[in-house]
């Protein structure tokens, strides 16, 4: 069933280069609505379970260090056809191979340090939303 929904965080690396503003500015414009958002760190223990189905592969460490060396920006966003609408917004997980206007494209340094995640499946919107979000702090 599609939930019309989607969760996204903006990574350490986009906060720390001051890009907030500007990927929560073209996200608005891209047709999704906040009903969600949070600025927020992960802990070590939060990064390997958010990312448990990573925890074989060689990236693993690097992964988990990123994603807990600053704050995130996490957010719910609502839209018809939500996640893959903002997957392509995002664009592909290299920089190096996404599109044109993506925000990959345009804010990301490394397929490490990617910018901004963006959920890939109505179940794991749900999944991730409820990690990061109580009830109450989804609008
Ligand atoms: N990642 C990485 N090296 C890789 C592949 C992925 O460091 O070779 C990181 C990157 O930050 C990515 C995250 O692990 O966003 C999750 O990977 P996934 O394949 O799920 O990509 P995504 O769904 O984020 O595009």
């Amino acid at each position: 069933m599609a939930t019309n929904r989607t969760f996204t965080m903006l990574k350490p690396d986009a906060v720390e280069k001051g890009h907030i503003g500007a990927i929560l500015e073209k996200i608005s414009a891209s047709g999704f609505r906040i009903v969600a958002m949070k600025l927020t760190q992960m802990t070590k223990a939060d990064a390997e379970a958010f990312y448990a189905i990573h925890s074989e592969r060689p990236f693993f460490g690097e992964l988990v260090e990123y994603m807990t060396r600053g704050p995130i920006v996490a957010a719910v966003l609502e839209k018809e056809n939500a996640v893959e609408d903002f997957r392509t917004l995002i664009g592909a997980t290299n920089p190096a191979d996404a599109a044109e206007g993506t925000i990959r494209k345009l804010y990301a340094a490394s397929i490490g340090e990617n910018a901004v995640h963006g959920s890939d499946s109505d179940e794991n919107a749900a999944i991730e939303s409820a990690f990061h979000f109580a009830g109450r702090e989804q609008f």
